[in-house]
């Protein structure tokens, strides 16, 4: 990207409350980054418009379902007039407008083994808004073997979940989730839930590449909406995780 090392005065202005947070060096350093956000529902779509506000140099979206009527107690960036669009395409020109400087690329393909590999590797963090385990195992999978930070966001009902993983620094998602769940359908869930933990995600994206404040690894963060309570579990790395223990962590740069 060709002028990420500089701030223009527009930029200045518009991150200016932000920048009172973390200086002019930490927006640079949100400016020069990619994110890879999976999936563009509930979370993503939340995700997407608070990495775009924050001032993200790039952002790669990718899902390959269609916008439906069900989708918008939640769904923020899809509307009426796209029932039947692909998300992707409904998501991208409203972040365009929203913010016209940040790169958008939107793939509405499948994400799996084949086509995560190299968007993976491509990018500085990974936003797992994902609703099965399938996917997410091989999303985990190839955030560790290429060492990049995964921030976990799940829902259901009042309910979300966060957890944050750094490989060699931490336990990755199936050293506590060792065997995929059973996946539910459909799962009821109120819109402000993944609002709730999308911007926690985005906030975590925003600590680590700007090296401020304490990414929540090893640290299971659940929401109860219902009785309006956060708490969390400690998790350890699992010597027989079936990731975990395929890498050499000795040897990680990190
Ligand atoms: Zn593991």
């Amino acid at each position: 990207m060709s002028g990420v090392n500089i701030l223009t005065d527009t930029e200045l202005e518009r991150f200016s409350r932000q920048i009172k947070l973390f200086g002019v060096d930490g927006q640079k350093k949100i400016k020069c980054s990619s994110v890879l956000v999976v999936g563009v529902g509930g979370l993503g779509c939340s995700a997407l418009m608070y990495l775009a506000s924050a001032g993200f140099g790039k952002i790669i979206f990718v899902d390959n379902d269609i916008v439906e009527l069900n989708n918008l107690n939640r769904q923020i960036l899809h509307w009426e007039d796209d029932i039947g669009k692909a998300k992707v395409e409904s998501a991208i020109w409203k972040l365009k407008k929203f913010n016209s400087s940040t790169l958008l690329d939107g793939l509405n393909s499948e994400f799996n083994e084949e086509t995560g590999e190299s968007l993976v590797r491509s990018v500085d963090v990974v936003l797992d808004c994902l609703d099965n385990f399938k996917t997410r195992f091989i999303l985990n999978r190839l955030c560790v073997k290429y060492r990049k930070p995964l921030i976990h966001g799940a829902v259901y009902g009042f309910e979300g979940r966060l957890f944050t993983i750094i490989p060699g620094k931490g336990p990755c998602l199936q050293c506590i989730i060792p065997f995929q769940p059973t996946e539910i359908s459909d799962p009821p869930v109120v819109g402000s839930t993944p609002a709730v933990i999308a911007s926690l995600q985005v906030t975590e994206a925003i600590k680590i590449v700007t090296g401020i404040g304490y990414p929540s690894i090893g640290k299971f963060i659940v929401y109860d909406g219902e009785s309006m309570s956060f708490f969390e579990v400690s998790v350890k790395k699992r010597d027989n995780c079936p990731i975990c223990s395929l890498i050499d962590y000795e040897d990680l740069q990190l």
